[in-house]
Order: C-alpha cells, then structure tokens, then sequence
C-alpha cells in the first residue's frame, strides 16, 4: 500500500466514478475498502463487516454496488473454482478512472493503470476548487474520439 494513498479522496473518487450517490451504504462500502486491508473480500465477508458497522445493508443492494464497484474499475474482482467473487480495491491509486469512449462504435475503454500523473492531477484541480472555496466531489476524465477499430475500418467515415 502506497504511503501517498488518500482514503478520503479514494473515497470521493469511487463514489463519483461509479455514479453513485454519497449514501450511508455506499459511503461504508467504499470505506471498507479504502481502508485496504488488502484481503479479497466476498459479499458475505462485506455483508458482515458492514453489520459490524451497524449497518445493515439490503445483499441485492451490496450485490449491485459491489458490481458497480468492479464496473468502474475500482476494484478488482476475482471468481474462484466455486464461483465465489471477491473483491479488493484495484491497485490504481487514488484518483479518477480515465475512460475513452468511440464516438463511433460508443465502446468504452479503460486507460492503462499507470495514471499517478493522471491522480496527481486531479488532486491539484480540486485543490485549486478548494482554495477558491469550492468544494470539488466529481472529477470525470474522459476522453472522446474515434478507436483504433473503427479509425482502421472506416477512414474515411462513411454515412450508413
Ligand atoms: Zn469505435
């Protein structure tokens, strides 16, 4: 675990990446895991620690987060030989997800892990919000244009 990690700011981070409302469940789950004790974590293990929390959270409800969770790349899920999934945080560090997005084809693709540029980044932005009083909770790297896909098959861009 790196000694820069920023629980707080991973906390806002994941929230706003994985569009969710800032909820007691979501605010704990997201918590649990930037607390990264490292372990991968089943829904039953989240269920419990949650519980511990004294919250009580709905599972088809922990089921989604949790995938919402993986969907923005926040954590890293892994299926073992009875199907279990289990969470832990990805190793990307604190900061937004930068996602590029195929005006043509709209498939999204996930930038490679190695952002501490793109994070450090985003700190400083919301460092200059807050000195001007702002209080900055979303930061949304994304990137529009056309993939390598659909460059190769349609340049030039073809009306169909
Ligand atoms: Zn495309």
């Amino acid at each position: 675990m790196s000694n820069s990690f920023n629980a707080d700011a991973w906390v806002d981070a994941a929230l706003a990446s994985a569009g969710l409302r800032r909820t007691a469940a979501t605010l704990a789950l997201a918590r649990l895991f930037a607390r990264g004790d490292e372990a991968m974590l089943a829904h039953a293990q989240v269920e419990q620690l949650l519980a511990a929390e004294g919250l009580k959270v709905n599972r088809v409800t922990l089921y989604r987060l949790l995938d919402r969770f993986a969907a923005a790349g926040l954590l890293r899920r892994t299926v073992d030989a009875q199907r279990v999934s289990r969470f832990v945080r990805s190793s990307q560090e604190g900061g937004p997800a930068p996602r590029f997005e195929c005006d043509d084809c709209h498939r999204q693709f996930r930038l490679a892990d190695d952002s501490q540029k793109l994070n450090d980044a985003a700190r400083q932005v919301l460092q200059v919000l807050e000195a001007a009083g702002h209080e900055g909770h979303t930061i949304d790297v994304s990137v529009h244009g056309r993939c390598a896909g659909c460059a190769t098959d349609a340049a030039p861009r073809s009306a169909s």
